[in-house]
């Protein structure tokens, strides 16, 4: 049986484990399908404060693994299956074949981009291709990219982007976006950005070292031409990590964890914190800080229990 369980080796949840560690609730942390979560898809990270320099996010994501380590964290490298709750605990079913019980729950499994899945963007991925136009902009100052996909977020990237970029290409399968007008309309006036329309990423191309271009393919008779960019933003979506508690939380119409403002569920003793429970702001601050607050109720959750 143990006090509390953390899911997911992100910024967020390692950030859980050292709080929760310093509060002496000796934490699990379980790692899930991608050990250190989505700082290990990424190069630099130039916005994470106290590091001047910058850091590489593989780099911060194991030294926070290491200062929860420190304070007592209990580690162990498997995915949960299912969840369900009985008489105030959880009970959490592992692909490996465990059965856990917890008094406490903190879930920070994040929410995966979804990528194109072509073997040229795995290649790519960190070295021009990326999903986080937040995170990656600032890379690409005076430099030509392209944003593939039609809805909000493209809208708003492709807006986002033409902060640095010297031209923003969309590209797009389809002949009309999905996005909201007034999105639409703030991105198709912008003179730096241009469409592409029905035409789909087919490869990406480089020097073995960064993107150079990629070859699009006409989406309405398969014709197949190169275009050159030093960068690919893909705005497709994202897809929250918490098929595993289907039917025991409440989740939104996108499967996001609904939390409040003190990272509470639905779910008395359940808590979120990081991307899994944040659609808007989606980085490694605002999780690391979800992160903390999450424990710090878990804890108080524990102690009115008798749990210290
Ligand atoms: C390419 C890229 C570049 C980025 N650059 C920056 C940047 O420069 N600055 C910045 O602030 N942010 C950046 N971000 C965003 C930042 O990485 C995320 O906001 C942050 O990692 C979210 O942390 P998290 O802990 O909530 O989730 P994640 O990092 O997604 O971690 C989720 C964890 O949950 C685990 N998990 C999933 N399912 C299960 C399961 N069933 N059971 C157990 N565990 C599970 C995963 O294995 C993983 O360990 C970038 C993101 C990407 C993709």
């Amino acid at each position: 049986m143990e006090n509390l369980i953390i899911l997911g080796t992100g910024i967020a949840g390692c950030t859980a484990a050292v709080y929760a560690a310093r509060a002496n609730l000796k934490p699990l942390l379980i790692s899930g399908p991608e050990d250190g979560g989505q700082l290990t898809l990424t190069t630099d990270v130039e916005n994470f404060p106290g590091f001047p320099e910058g850091v590489k996010g593989p780099e911060l994501v194991q030294l926070c693994k290491k200062q929860a380590e420190r304070f007592g964290t209990v580690f162990m490298v498997d995915i949960v299956e299912h969840c369900v709750k009985k008489d105030n605990l959880f009970e959490l079913k592992l692909v490996g074949g465990d059965l856990l019980q917890t008094k406490a729950l903190i879930v920070a499994t994040g929410a995966s981009a979804r990528w194109l899945g072509i073997p040229s963007e795995e290649k790519y991925k960190g070295r021009g291709v990326t999903t986080c136009a937040t995170c990656d902009g600032a890379f690409f100052k005076d430099k030509e990219v392209v944003v593939i996909g039609g809805g909000d977020s493209a809208m708003e990237e492709s807006t986002f982007l033409t902060k640095f970029a010297s031209k923003v290409t969309i590209v797009h399968r389809k002949d009309s976006f999905r996005a909201s007008k007034i999105m639409q309309e703030r991105a198709l006036k912008n003179p730096k950005i241009k469409v592409v329309w029905n035409s789909e990423i087919a490869e990406i191309i480089g020097d073995g070292k960064k993107v150079n271009g990629v070859k699009l393919k006409d989406t309405t008779n398969g014709a197949i031409s190169d275009f050159k960019c030093d960068g690919v933003f893909l705005a497709i979506g994202h897809v929250p990590n918490t098929a595993f508690l289907k039917g025991i939380i409440d989740v939104d119409e996108l499967g996001y964890i609904r939390a409040d403002k003190n990272m509470h569920t639905n779910v008395e003793g359940l808590f979120a914190a990081g991307d899994v429970q944040d659609k808007r702001f989606r980085q490694a601050i605002t999780a690391a800080g979800s992160g903390c607050m999450a424990a710090m109720e878990a804890e108080k959750y524990l102690a009115e229990r008798g749990v210290h």
